[in-house]
């Protein structure tokens, strides 16, 4: 293996201050409740102090949207799109003071923060941008009304990309928003605050507050929020479900995964090993949509490991603003010490677990790439979602086999085929249970294609035309 000289990218782009309020109305300020640390997961440094947003606050902020509702969803489509445009455009102009910002606060490395958040932010922007003034054009009637206010809630592993999920399509239809980023990663949407603002956004079209659950709660229970959307855990997912049942609120949920990565003997291994390793090491397996089950057919079973052991050794774990790092850190510490605790059962309930020879540095949350073999349907760690660089090795024989074993879960958010058969690629997708199929690839995101899941991986769509119905009165 090649010996890499580090090549960090610098922070010096970055302006972060001591501390941050919340975006209200178009303006920072104070929150009237407590503050909060947000730290760098690859060395606890702490980077900033952030407050918590109160339900006064929240009230605020949902008041601020309301306000601003009228004139932004009187407006002419082809005038929001505008600010959209220009939000697209500023996002990539500041894209790598963004990329960079983003590994400080989440520990992902700059590689994919740089290469694959931020291009995809902007172009979601740019995306719906196009869609605002054809709204009549997108098969929901010819002049298709907004919800109104917008209560969103996303989680830490993407916070710019699910804020522009969130955000644009929302925009778009004529809505005004009140999102909250997550407690250990909300630089970035403070920073988009200044976005808006330099984009001349009207004020109260967009608002931050941040906070921990108790933020979130407040926002998605507030009488006049007119439409939640969140992505996290399933068990958070199922509490706004039972609160806000009966409110008339509408209501779109991506929760969690626990994705079947299916190769069979006549797929092409070298590309099956690359795919493998972007669907459940890329973002240190912190992906809702992750790889983390690889059901592989039994007469290659033995020749893939071999060649994905193999391809692990290569992988550079370490500092995120590295250039040359592959995997970066664990986004907390309650976060690893969940990776921790499924892996310890992994070994409990007898599967065979293996990680390369990997040193870790000492401060930070750290946690090497890691394999199970002789994993049983059963265990724990091919049932729950890891959310780490954990992946679950299961066998099998027959293609229906495969799908058996692939929709054995709770879950339904996405799947893997690895097969040179069009014909299989075509038979398996039609029979596995989940949103998302990727045929010889994994985890390839576009603005244009719906996302979201069956069962317990939520309910609603996100991206391309589909993503509109969530924000249309229809
Ligand atoms: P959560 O579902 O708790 O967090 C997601 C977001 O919801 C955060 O902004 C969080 O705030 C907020 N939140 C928490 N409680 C409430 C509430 N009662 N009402 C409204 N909003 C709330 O996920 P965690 O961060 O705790 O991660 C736990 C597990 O969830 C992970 O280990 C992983 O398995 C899964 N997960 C799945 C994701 C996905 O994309 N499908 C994304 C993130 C996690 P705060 O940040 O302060 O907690």
């Amino acid at each position: 293996m090649f010996e890499y000289a580090p090549a960090p990218e610098s922070r010096d782009v970055v302006d972060i201050q001591p501390s941050y309020g919340l975006f209200i109305d178009g303006e920072f300020a104070d929150g009237t409740g407590k503050s909060f640390k947000t730290i760098n997961p690859a060395s606890e440094e702490v980077l900033a102090e952030v407050a918590t947003a109160s339900e006064e606050d929240v009230d605020r902020a949902v008041q601020a949207a309301r306000k601003a509702f009228g004139t932004w969803s009187a407006m002419p489509g082809s005038e929001r799109a505008k600010y959209l445009f220009r939000i697209a455009r500023i996002i990539q102009e500041r894209s790598r003071e963004l990329a960079v910002l983003e590994s400080l606060d989440n520990g992902k490395p700059i590689r994919e923060s740089r290469d694959v958040d931020l291009p995809l932010v902007a172009a979601h922007f740019f995306y719906y941008a196009g869609w605002a003034d054809k709204l009549g054009y997108a098969g929901y009637g010819a002049n298709p009304r907004p919800l109104g206010v917008a209560g969103q809630v996303i989680p830490w592993n993407f916070p710019l990309l699910m804020l522009a999920w969130k955000i644009a399509p929302a925009l778009a239809c004529g809505n005004t928003v009140v999102l909250k980023p997550a407690e250990t990663t909300p630089l970035t949407a403070l920073l988009f605050a200044e976005i808006c603002r330099q984009a001349d956004l009207p004020p109260g079209v967009v608002n931050i507050v941040t906070g921990a659950g108790e933020t979130g709660a407040a926002l998605v229970n507030h009488p006049d929020v007119n439409k939640v959307a969140f992505t996290g855990s399933t068990e958070v997912g199922r509490q706004i479900a039972r609160s806000v049942a009966g409110s008339g609120k509408k209501v779109t949920l991506e929760l969690g995964g626990k994705a079947a990565n299916i190769v069979f003997e006549d797929a092409a291994l070298d590309q099956a090993v690359e795919g493998i390793v972007n669907g459940i090491f890329f973002n240190q397996g912190h992906v809702c949509c992750a790889g983390s089950r690889l059901l592989v057919q039994e007469s290659i079973a033995t020749e893939l490991l071999d060649s994905l052991k193999r391809r692990l050794g290569t992988l550079r774990l370490g500092d995120p603003l590295d250039k040359n790092t592959d995997i970066g850190a664990i986004n907390s510490a309650a976060q690893l010490a969940k990776i921790r605790e499924l892996s310890d059962a992994g070994e409990l309930e007898g599967a065979d677990r293996w990680s390369p020879a990997c040193s870790l540095p000492d401060k930070g949350f750290w946690f090497p790439p890691t394999i199970f073999t002789g994993v049983a349907q059963s265990h724990r760690i091919a049932r729950e979602e890891v959310f780490g660089p954990v992946l679950s090795v299961l066998t099998f024989r027959t293609p229906a086999e495969a799908v058996e074993k692939a929709n054995n879960t709770p879950f339904g958010l996405s799947a893997g085929v690895w097969t040179e058969k069009g014909s299989r690629i075509l038979w398996v997708a039609s029979k596995l249970r989940a949103g998302v199929v990727w045929a010889n690839t994994f985890n390839k995101f576009d603005p244009t294609s719906p996302f979201g899941g069956y069962k317990e991986s939520g309910y609603g769509r996100e991206g391309g035309r589909h993503g509109l119905e969530a924000y249309l009165d229809v």
